[in-house]
């Protein structure tokens, strides 16, 4: 095999994926000095590093995050503008995963090489939507990467939630969603299908909801669950981070049906060990469908593949007439699954 013309200037170290003619990181697992984010989940934003390039939006969630931790060097760059580092260009894309979320076009000597964090094709009102960008090398979340993934349309999803709303009037509906995403995704989509009540938050999930609506995404009226008379909570819906649903937290809520917001809901079996009614397939990672059309679609004759799930994809990837190669990062598991 010829050496491979990737691999000589972009490689996995001890913080993780370096690129050496650009002296930054993607996304390391380490605290580093220089370093290019792709979006706030934490297996993605770490704290302690120096200069930092993401959007506008990562910063903000870095620093509401990660306070102390938080870049001491930000620097803040909009969707579509090249920026020269050391001797390669790079330009942020929107992958839309999370509000800012941004895949990374890195240019050298001609060579376009891809490295997309977490993404998702489906519609999300509250960021912007994937943009597809042609590339020589395409770097690939693996999250869902087995044709049994098929998430479907979110709003089927959220139809459901809200005819058991109406068929159980005297229960409170807790969804488990994750705090950055998830959350902000299902009450947007609520507030498309028409539903104009109160939403109410567990308290872990008020600050990211916050940061969203200061960046003018409208999520309507959310009231802190907590403190909230039981009898108020009777028929309305309550989000809470995953953890919360089979806590005592939830014992406090009138005869709570238990949701759950994720890609892992296509597995019933899964469903079921969580003891969760009502399993939700909404999620912001690309289900099989989705990776291996982008894959095609970016026309890349190479493909890494990330986040541990990569051998299905990797077989289809050579069955295609590419290279494939699974690029060992440490770390990399969603909180957002
Ligand atoms: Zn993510
Ligand atoms: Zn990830």
């Amino acid at each position: 095999m010829k050496p491979n013309r990737f691999a000589r200037w972009l490689k996995v170290d001890t913080k993780g994926l370096y690129c050496r003619p650009g002296g930054f990181h993607i996304d390391p697992h380490g605290a580093v000095r220089r370093a290019v984010i792709t979006h706030g989940h934490s297996d993605h934003a770490r704290p302690g590093h120096e200069a930092v390039l993401a959007t506008e939006e990562t910063l903000a969630i870095m620093r509401a995050r990660l306070g102390e931790g938080a870049p001491s060097r930000p620097q803040a760059v909009p969707y579509g503008e090249p920026l020269t580092i050391g001797d390669v260009t790079v330009t942020l894309f929107p992958a839309g995963h999370v509000l800012g979320s941004a895949q990374v076009l890195i240019e050298y000597e001609g060579v376009r090489a891809v490295v997309s964090g977490d993404y998702k094709r489906s519609a999300d009102p509250t960021c912007a939507p994937f943009a597809l960008v042609r590339c020589d090398l395409f770097i690939t979340e693996a999250t869902f990467a087995l044709p049994v993934f098929q998430h479907g349309d979110a709003r089927d999803e959220v139809a459901k939630l809200l005819k058991s709303v109406t068929q159980f009037p005297e229960r409170a509906h807790v969804v488990g969603a994750y705090g950055l995403g998830k959350t902000q995704r299902v009450i947007a989509l609520l507030r498309d299908a028409g539903y104009e009540r109160p939403i109410y938050l567990h308290g872990a999930l008020q600050a990211c909801c916050d940061l969203y609506q200061s960046f003018g995404v409208a999520l309507g009226t959310l009231l802190p669950a907590t403190g909230t008379k039981r009898d108020d909570l009777k028929g309305a819906i309550v989000l809470a981070p995953p953890s919360a649903i089979a806590d005592r937290w939830s014992r406090r809520l009138p005869d709570p049906v238990t949701a759950f917001a994720s890609g892992w809901m296509r597995v019933r079996a899964r469903a079921r060990q969580q003891g969760i009614e009502l399993p939700l397939v909404i999620s912001d990672h690309a289900d099989w469908r989705e990776l291996i059309d982008t894959i095609a679609e970016t026309g890349a004759e190479e493909v890494w593949v990330t986040h541990g799930r990569e051998d299905a994809l990797l077989h289809h990837i050579g069955m295609t007439g590419r290279r494939g190669r699974a690029l060992a990062l440490i770390g990399r598991e969603d909180e957002d699954q």
